[in-house]
């Protein structure tokens, strides 16, 4: 019996997708399957990012490799993958509303196309008006 049989790795992965053939392990346990063998359950960083997900502190699961090993990427499991922090949508949300909240204007409260001076707080309609004398 080979060491890759004995270790724990192979049980876990064989208990979650079985069936599917990994490549082998690496001198860690971890299973390495090639481009497109790899079990669903599993994304690269790269695709949990597509997703709008990120590997939520897990460490990496599996290894995908390709070209011949020459292109390699660890895989995570989606089940304990967790929405991206910089783009959940609650977060896009807030980001959209501190953005529009700096292209507010603090005196005519007008939302313009571009980002409000912090130091002055007013839109450039706003401070024009107020450096010239009214006509009333
Ligand atoms: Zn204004």
């Amino acid at each position: 019996m080979d060491r890759a049989s004995l270790h724990p790795a192979r049980s876990r992965w064989i208990e979650l997708w079985n069936g599917k053939q990994a490549l082998g392990w690496d001198h860690h346990g971890t299973p390495v399957f090639k481009f497109r063998w790899a079990p669903g359950g599993l994304a690269t960083r790269r695709q949990l990012r597509a997703m709008r997900m990120c590997p939520g502190g897990q460490e990496p699961y599996a290894l995908l490799v390709w070209r011949n090993g020459k292109r390699w990427a660890w895989l995570y499991r989606l089940d304990l993958a967790k929405p991206s922090r910089t783009a959940s949508p609650a977060q896009l949300n807030a980001l959209d509303k501190a953005m529009a909240a700096r292209r507010t204007c603090g005196r005519c409260h007008q939302e313009q196309t571009y980002c409000i001076p912090t130091s002055d707080g007013r839109c450039i309609d706003c401070m024009d008006a107020a450096s010239y004398p009214t006509a009333a």
